[in-house]
């Protein structure tokens, strides 16, 4: 019998996942509270499922793509839930760029039930979703990782097991706090090169042939910021609670980072110009014009 697959959560992440699974001959379902996700996945061989609930009751494999973990603690733990729906032996895989605090909560009020929780976050953007090839930095102990692993291979590239539940979640913040230090301080390079008269495409050759290289020089600039898309189906909401996830991490650590607290005051500033519904790439403009006045 194949594994059933729900996913909870069709946007931008979420909805590729599930195509994925299901062109991997995965019985795949899902939920979503917006009609258009549910459309959407419906066209790429996804049941959609009206209640929340019935996904829940009727899943082996849950996997959760939802924007915070306020989302992820009352999908799990509130009113038509997890906790209320999900059967024993149930394993739920968290992707959502959340907390360590709320993986750690939730899974363990779902161990009493018999439901495991898996936190996976991902990398790979949208693309990486619809493609299989994110790349995954997993917290989850041995037993429900092995369970899980079917279902983490059908759908991403690379997969590190960093620690117990929770530590996914220390691991992509503090991916995403390079990330985020990354695009700005790449801007900054190029800003500087092109007013001393290096074309910014040869400069990028060069950054990634040297030590400079990053996400943002390999990836970024060339994919959705030198050609202007800026189309990464990434938002500077989500960015903007990455980073605040960084700043309350090492706040509750009492670490004191000054590099990643000037990047934090960087992105929560942008806020005044550019909408949490923009791509988040777009720092980039702020960065440029702010500080070299010859941005967009
Ligand atoms: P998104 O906004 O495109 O999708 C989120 C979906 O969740 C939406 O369709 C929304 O309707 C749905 N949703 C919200 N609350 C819900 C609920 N209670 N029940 C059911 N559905 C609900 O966001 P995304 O870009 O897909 O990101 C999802 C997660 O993945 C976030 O935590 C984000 O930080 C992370 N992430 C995103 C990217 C990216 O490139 N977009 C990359 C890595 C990680």
């Amino acid at each position: 019998m194949s594994i059933k697959v729900g996913v909870i959560g069709l946007g931008n992440m979420g909805g590729g996942m599930a195509a994925t699974l299901a062109s991997k001959g995965f019985d795949v379902s899902g939920f979503d509270l917006s009609q258009s996700a549910l459309d959407h996945a419906r066209d790429k061989g996804v049941k959609p499922v009206p209640e929340r609930g019935q996904l829940i009751a009727e899943s082996d494999i849950l996997i959760l793509s939802l924007p915070k973990a306020e989302h992820v603690e009352a999908v799990c733990l509130g009113q038509a839930g997890i906790i209320e729906f999900g059967r024993e032996g149930l394993i739920v895989i968290d992707t959502t760029t959340s907390t360590p605090e709320a993986s750690r909560k939730v899974a363990a009020v779902l161990a009493r039930i018999g439901v495991a929780f898996i936190d996976a976050p991902v990398s790979g953007g949208p693309k990486g979703a619809a493609s299989g090839t994110m790349s995954m930095v997993i917290g989850a102990e041995d037993a429900a990782l092995a369970r899980a692993m079917p279902v983490l291979e059908a759908m991403s590239g690379t997969r590190v097991h960093v620690g117990a539940c929770g530590a996914g979640n220390v691991a992509k913040i503090a991916n995403n706090m390079l990330a985020a230090c990354h695009l700005i301080s790449t801007a900054e390079a190029v800003s500087m090169a092109a007013k001393a008269g290096v074309d910014p495409e040869k400069l990028l050759q060069g950054l990634n042939a040297g030590s400079g290289r990053s996400g943002a020089t390999q990836v970024m600039f060339p994919t959705w910021v030198l050609n202007k898309a800026y189309d990464s189906g990434f938002t500077m909401g989500l960015m903007r609670k990455d980073v605040g996830l960084a700043s309350d991490l090492a706040d509750s650590l009492d670490l004191d980072l000054p590099l990643s607290r000037t990047v934090a005051l960087l992105w929560n500033a942008s806020s005044e110009t550019l909408p949490d519904n923009e791509d988040f790439c777009a720092i980039v403009q702020r960065t440029d014009a702010q500080l070299y006045g010859h941005g967009e």
